[in-house]
């Protein structure tokens, strides 16, 4: 099937053997508008990882166009304009699912940069897909005085239902804030009325399609922003701007790896991880797999792999001291991983294996809240 792109921003397919060729149209060169700064609105970096929230379509080509510098994006969001004023950097032109962890160190590198020229706050635009992977990962990497706003969207710019202006807007006000910490800022609800602020290492894409997809898990949001009002409020538990002085440890180990167990998981996937500085383990309930994979496990941390066990379920905490499995677990050498989420605990494992040699002192580091990713005691009603 053919997809033709019509002027109204409407698609249609066609059978592509019913069309014949004639030419290809030239690319419509992008409009830029003319940014003058204004000295009395504060000055933010945005730096583009390749999502499509600040993109384009060229209705001629129907093809997606990056926007990088102040004048296309601002452009392309033209509310973005009575908030601050902007300047543009590139780290890659990806899809999330191509992300990787040298790509995150790139962007901590660029993000380091940018806070230390001075401005009063940073915008990463990425994927919606691995979104919450990367603003961990800087998350551990950064310490940051100022708000650090990763945003997405769920919906292109050429859908009349797309979220990226208003997530736009929401992350640049969310950037200008009080904030001092790496946060998610996407649709709060269905409705162009809200959106979440959400803390970089507890948050997690829960929905494909919607655009309220991205939800806090195990803590409330850090704050809201009102839309059209932009106005920001801030949770008392959110981190606040000059909090932390600004630092970065760039350092992650590579060779670490995450499996999630399931009855009947084949001992290869286990063995498959042999030479690995680290494992996530993510189990079942309370942080269990089935008896017969222990000596494997055991075997792995012998061989100098460290194991770390999480939960599939998404709210709650592990406790291998309940159920033999749990007890063998930990007899076999297993740290427990809190009420971390899976996917944050292989990014910080990944980062505490980087900076920390020492195989006691980066145990110890798994089980220390470093990033707000882990709670000492639950939230109530969560
Ligand atoms: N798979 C794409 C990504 O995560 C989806 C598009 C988007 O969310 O921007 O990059």
């Amino acid at each position: 099937m053919a997809v033709i792109k019509l002027e109204s921003g409407y698609n249609i397919g066609v059978d592509p053997h019913s069309c014949t060729f004639v030419e290809r149209p030239s690319p419509v060169p992008v409009k830029r508008l003319e940014v003058t700064p204004d000295r009395n609105l504060p000055d933010l970096s945005i730096v583009s990882t390749g999502g499509t929230i600040a993109s384009r379509i060229d209705y001629r080509t129907g093809s997606v166009t990056s926007q990088f510098d102040a004048g296309e994006i601002v452009s392309a969001i033209p509310e973005l304009a009575g908030v601050a004023n902007y300047r543009t950097r590139s780290i890659s032109t990806i899809l999330s699912e191509n992300m990787t962890p040298a790509i995150w160190q790139d962007l901590a590198r660029a993000v380091s940069e940018e806070i230390r020229s001075g401005v009063s706050g940073v915008i990463i635009t990425h994927g919606t897909d691995t979104m919450a992977y990367s603003a961990s990962a800087l998350s551990f990497m950064l310490d940051t005085p100022v708000p650090v706003v990763f945003v997405g969207s769920q919906r292109s710019a050429d859908r009349p239902s797309s979220d990226n202006a208003m997530n736009a807007v929401c992350a640049a006000s969310t950037a200008t804030s009080d904030l001092g910490e790496v946060a998610v800022v996407m649709h709060a609800t269905t409705n162009d009325d809200r959106c979440a602020i959400h803390r970089g290492t507890r948050v997690r894409k829960m929905h494909t399609s919607r655009r309220d997809a991205f939800r806090s898990i195990g803590i409330p949001s850090i704050g809201t922003v009102s839309y059209p009002s932009r106005e920001v409020t801030l949770e008392p538990h959110a981190v606040r701007r000059g909090t932390h002085t600004l630092a970065l440890h760039e350092k992650l180990e590579e060779r670490c790896g995450l499996a999630q167990f399931y009855p009947g998981m084949a001992p290869g996937i286990l063995t498959a991880c042999r030479g690995y500085r680290g494992l996530v383990l993510s189990g079942t309930g309370l942080g269990h797999v089935s008896t017969g994979l222990i000596p494997l496990i055991r075997d792995l941390i012998e061989g100098g792999t460290m194991v770390v066990m999480t939960s599939q379920c998404m709210h709650g905490r592990v406790c291998d001291r309940v159920y033999d499995t749990g007890r063998d677990l930990l007899q076999a050498g297993v740290i427990e991983g809190g009420d971390m989420l899976p996917e944050v605990a292989l990014v910080k494992l990944m980062w505490v294996l980087g900076n920390e040699k020492d195989p006691d002192n980066a145990a110890a580091l798994m089980q220390t809240d470093l990033a707000g990713e882990w709670n000492r005691r639950s939230f109530h009603g969560l």
